[in-house]
């Protein structure tokens, strides 16, 4: 027993719990393969937000039966959000599925493969960083959530908010520094409610504020936020601490202020409206992404068109839209009907999407002569690709090895979901805002 395989679809959460269980295999000795049929543990990390990401995870398990068929002392476990308080069910359902852990619990597994090699694993696992990150890493924050939006099944997956001390976070990320990371990405469903529920409660700016002295970390990112919690000292400190991106994401989910209350969101279009501006207002050059969800049960044409209104008003930077569908034990699944035809939610979200592409069109085509700080993440098809402080993909052409790089990219071409440009100086000798030299 020396191999495993990882599979993981959904939010950046899962990825981030992936990667934490594959270092901890990795301290027990395993190495990951490329395919599952030649693992010896096989991890299925699910997602149950949408219907479609729920499918792929049922049609992967089914690969799984005659894969533990063939090697019946093969470990199967099935990890995250499908997982639920309960198992009975899935094992019914799964029932050569070994282990079923839910979010962050790799204990059952870890227990199972110790048992196996013969080896005590909590000796033997320390702390879960992992073993070859990229430039970037992401850092869990929080886990779980407090709120409970009727559409949403995470509170029911990944249970209340608890928030990791500032200390634990501190040490990780330095930890991360120390292999090479130059941008850490804070995570949590409402990431921007940090520290709520801990001792003294510290929040998201004196977060920003600590790890905005770890060195070897050039920036720092974060999300979801939930514009509940979006205070001002947070939006004070994005604007105040060089390290801390100009880049905020901030669910809207609707425009209209009567499908807001039924998603239970908490807040009404213009109290966004408000955020949106006082933000701009408070921290230059900010880039603000949302999402919305069209197709919600009892959405009219009229109500519908509050959210392409609000989309053309704000002029966010990016638009992340997906159609409703009903998540089996939220509020809305019992208490709506989700009438709305598949065709028209599909026609709603391609109109957001063509809306958007114009939008975020023209804020590129904008960004046309002026110079950028990129941190190189890697190369793709021949080029150097890299973000913006403001996440922005750049792409550029050149010779020399610049991965892991602040430099600076003249911008010369745009696209709706990308830049193109030329190296122009060392980022050293530019500035941590990444002052806009040429405009
Ligand atoms: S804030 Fe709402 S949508 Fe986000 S995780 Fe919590 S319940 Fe789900």
């Amino acid at each position: 027993m020396n191999s495993y395989y990882l599979w993981t679809i959904g939010c950046q959460m899962n990825t981030a719990d992936s990667d934490r269980l594959a270092a901890a295999l990795e301290q027990m000795g395993m190495q990951p393969m490329d395919k599952a049929a030649d693992a010896d543990v096989i991890v299925l990390n699910s997602c149950v937000v949408r219907q479609s990401a729920e499918d792929k995870v049922v049609s992967n398990l089914a690969w799984m039966a005659p894969l533990k068929k063939q090697r019946p002392e093969r470990i199967v476990a099935l990890m995250g959000c499908m997982v639920g308080p309960k198992s009975d069910e899935l094992a019914r359902r799964f029932p050569y599925v070994d282990v079923f852990m839910r979010p962050q619990q790799f204990e059952p597994l870890l227990e199972m493969v110790g048992d196996r090699l013969g080896v005590d694993w909590e000796g033997c696992v320390g702390p879960l960083i992992p073993a070859r990150p990229d430039v970037t890493c992401h850092v869990p924050i929080i886990h779980g959530c407090d709120l409970m939006c009727t559409f949403c099944i995470i509170p029911y997956r990944r249970g209340r908010q608890v928030s990791r001390p500032v200390e634990e976070v501190a040490q990780e990320v330095q930890a991360l520094a120390a292999k090479g990371v130059k941008e850490v990405t804070l995570l949590g469903q409402t990431v921007d409610a940090y520290g709520h529920d801990l001792p003294e409660s510290p929040n998201l700016a004196d977060l920003f504020t600590r790890l905005n002295g770890v060195d070897g970390i050039e920036r720092i990112r974060f999300l979801t936020s939930h514009p509940k919690f979006m205070s001002q000292e947070i939006i004070q400190a994005v604007a105040d601490l060089p390290k801390v991106c100009e880049h905020i994401n901030l669910p809207v989910q609707a425009g209209d202020d009567g499908i807001l209350d039924q998603m239970r969101r908490q807040y009404s279009r213009a109290e966004y409206v408000d955020l949106v501006g006082r933000i701009r207002e408070t921290v230059p050059e900010v880039a603000i992404n949302t999402d919305i969800i069209v197709g919600f049960p009892g959405e009219t044409e009229e109500q519908f068109q509050q959210t392409l209104d609000l989309l053309s008003e704000l002029r966010l930077d990016k638009v992340h839209c997906a159609a409703y569908s009903t998540r089996p034990g939220t509020t809305a699944s019992r208490t709506l009907d989700d009438a709305i035809p598949d065709a028209e939610k599909t026609s709603r979200r391609q109109r957001v999407d063509h809306l958007q592409e114009m939008i975020q069109t023209e804020i590129n085509a904008e960004l046309v002569g002026s110079y950028k700080e990129i941190l190189v993440e890697g190369r793709q098809r021949g080029k150097w690709q890299g973000r913006t402080r403001s996440n922005k993909l750049v792409f550029f052409e050149d010779e020399a090895y610049h991965q892991g790089k602040l430099v600076t990219v003249k911008i010369e071409r745009s696209s709706p979901w990308s830049l193109q440009g030329s190296l122009a100086v060392e980022a050293k000798t530019i500035n941590l805002r990444g002052d806009n030299y040429g405009r």
